[in-house]
């Protein structure tokens, strides 16, 4: 059976970073989907880890190629999603996490209905700005940019399946775990187990 796609938005420095590594060390058979982009690395990012950073002409012939799930223009930069990095995941029975922006999120839930779509939501601006400022890994005007665009990216808010506030890590984290749990008991999730199952109440003859 192949793994959920599993599509998790905020805006930037709503702390989803975080979360998703404790998510990856408390879930089981979860991968996650390095995006490509043309931004420049941060101090401590490595290309391969955190993204694969590329030249735009490079990002450009992979799209074109018709490499990319979904890209998008964001905060100046692009960032894409390869098809064949999260279909490898999900072929391999595991769930696959897509941590992508609005925009990137609305494609693939168009394109994949099936998707499950978390929306991390800060606990309010205040805490979003403390957090994006104590991070101090963008220039100001990146900053503001990001500030400035994240109202924009809460009001996406009800496009999403599920919305964790991030208020405490453990606690949202542990949430985000439960919804990646629960999505696994769904009945057309279960089709072959459910199937054998099945099978063997018609060969009972009842
Ligand atoms: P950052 O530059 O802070 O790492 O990311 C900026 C924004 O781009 C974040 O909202 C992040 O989720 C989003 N992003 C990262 N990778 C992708 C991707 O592959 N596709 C899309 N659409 N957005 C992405």
């Amino acid at each position: 059976m192949k793994g959920n796609l599993i599509i998790i938005s905020s805006p930037s420095g709503g702390g989803k970073g975080t979360l998703i590594r404790e998510v990856l060390e408390k879930v089981p058979h979860v991968g996650y989907s390095i995006s490509h982009t043309t931004r420049s690395p941060r101090s401590g990012e490595e290309s391969g880890k955190h993204y694969h950073f590329v030249s735009r002409a490079e990002f450009d012939a992979y799209r074109d190629q018709g490499g990319f799930l979904e890209y998008a223009e964001v905060h100046g930069n692009y960032y894409g999603t390869t098809l064949k990095q999260t279909e490898r995941i999900t072929e391999s029975g595991s769930d696959v996490i897509l941590e992508i922006d609005v925009q990137g999120a609305a494609t693939v839930m168009e394109k994949m209905p099936e998707a499950v779509s978390i929306f991390i939501m800060p606990p309010s601006f205040e805490v979003l700005r403390a957090r994006l400022t104590a991070r101090a890994t963008e220039r100001m005007d990146d900053l503001e940019l990001r500030l400035k665009n994240s109202l924009g990216e809460v009001m996406h808010f009800s496009n999403f399946g599920y919305v964790v506030v991030n208020d405490e890590i453990t606690a949202a984290s542990n949430k985000i775990a439960t919804i990646i749990l629960a999505e696994r008991q769904r009945p057309h999730r279960q089709g072959e187990l459910i199937k054998g199952i099945l099978g063997s109440f018609e060969r009972a003859k009842l």
